[in-house]
């Protein structure tokens, strides 16, 4: 049947649409469980993105679809729905959106999004964050809402925390929202302070995927937060930041936090001198830190870590919140030769384990924006 507005010779046969935002993933190089703690991280946004195009909806509703996940999002534009009963469980972070950008002044307008995302779901790079990213942009966009992007992070910290109710800190919004092509970002995530330092040509990133769900990860995460504001409190400090390690040497989670962001300090100074080796040995001090002492890591993370530099990597360790998720690695190689490292990995991950660890050369990617389609 045809419909009226086929016949109307004025109308278009399908809108275009006014406007695509996009915001990148990101991979952690080291600093790791330290952000919520006010400590370092060096992570770097990735060139794999999610874009979500926007166009004029209808009835008030901020209507989304995803190209990855099932499913119609439909929620309030005015940001009443609670977004912790939103189905399809991604629409929470529309709904989550919604609501951080609402309560600080936006006017959403009634929207039609389409998500479309190359991070890998569930990984630990952070396609939540690019999801949540590219969200506060499109919908502080469209309401009217000016924010910089030290703000927009904020905001898409709070939408991701009300979708999901786990208690993350700022890394990955900073990551996705400051990315440079080429450059890992130096983040001290209580000034807000952001260097980006050159990520030198002989230095390939290696990521490989564990492909395990990270079942436990929100539960031990928050688990692990609290153990970190429990022992700065015990300190009487607001957070482990000033902790020396003499003050934390017998807790070791707060232990963790502490020579983390030694680490990452050193880790900044290594790779500014393009100082591959000391960078390798850090990112495996960080992982056995991260695996002893934070108890984050699973059999399969540290087998990867093992095989990684097996096969050439000159450190390696796990990367995100740990549980699951990937590892990434250090070689110095270029990238061809790196993706062969990376096969062979693979292959002996698979044999050892019977999961497929799907792995790429991480390359940095520019932070999260506006394109205009035309
Ligand atoms: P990670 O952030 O490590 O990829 P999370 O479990 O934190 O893993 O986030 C994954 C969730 O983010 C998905 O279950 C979904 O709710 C949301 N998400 C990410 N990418 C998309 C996408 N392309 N379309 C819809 N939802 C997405
Ligand atoms: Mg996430």
């Amino acid at each position: 049947m045809r419909r009226l507005r086929d016949l109307d010779p004025g109308a278009r046969v399908s809108r275009p649409p006014k406007a695509q935002w996009r915001a990148p993933g990101r991979v952690n190089l080291i600093g790791d469980h330290t952000d919520y703690c006010e400590g370092f991280v060096l992570p770097m946004a990735l060139d794999r993105e999610c874009v979500i195009a926007v166009t004029p909806g209808a009835d008030d509703r901020v209507k989304a679809r995803s190209l990855q996940l099932d499913g119609v999002v439909d929620v309030a534009a005015d940001g009443h729905d609670e977004p912790r009963t939103i189905e399809p469980s991604w629409g929470r972070f529309v709904a989550g959106a919604v609501q951080a950008v609402t309560e600080r002044g936006a006017r959403v307008p009634a929207l039609d999004l389409e998500v479309s995302s190359t991070v890998p779901t569930g990984s630990g790079l952070s396609s939540s964050s690019a999801l949540a990213v590219a969200l506060t942009l499109a919908l502080a966009d469209a309401g009217d809402l000016e924010l910089d992007r030290r703000d927009a992070a904020r905001v898409a910290l709070d939408a991701e925390v009300r979708a999901t109710g786990v208690p993350g800190g700022l890394m990955d919004q900073l990551a996705s929202l400051f990315g440079e092509a080429g450059h890992a970002l130096l983040i001290d995530c209580r000034s807000l302070d952001i260097e980006a330092i050159p990520i030198p040509d002989d230095i390939a990133v290696l990521v490989a995927d564990s492909g395990l769900p990270r079942t436990l990860a929100d539960s031990e995460y928050a688990q692990r937060r609290a153990a970190c504001e429990q022992a700065a409190a015990a300190l009487g400090m607001a957070t482990l930041r000033d902790a020396t390690i003499d003050q934390v040497r017998n807790d070791p989670r707060a232990r963790h936090v502490v020579t983390e962001n030694a680490r990452v300090l050193a880790c900044a100074d290594a790779l500014r001198a393009n100082d591959i080796n000391t960078i390798g040995a850090l990112m495996l001090a960080s992982h056995a830190s991260l695996r002893d002492d934070f108890a984050v890591s699973t059999p399969e993370l540290d087998l990867l870590v093992d095989l990684l530099v097996d096969a050439g990597a000159v450190g390696a360790r796990l990367t995100g919140a740990g549980f699951g998720g990937c590892v990434v690695g250090v070689a110095p190689l270029a990238d061809t030769d790196a993706d062969a490292v990376l096969a062979r990995v693979s292959a002996r991950y698979r044999t050892a384990t019977g999961l497929v660890a799907n792995a790429f050369v991480g390359r940095a990617g520019t932070a999260a924006g506006h394109t205009l389609l035309r």
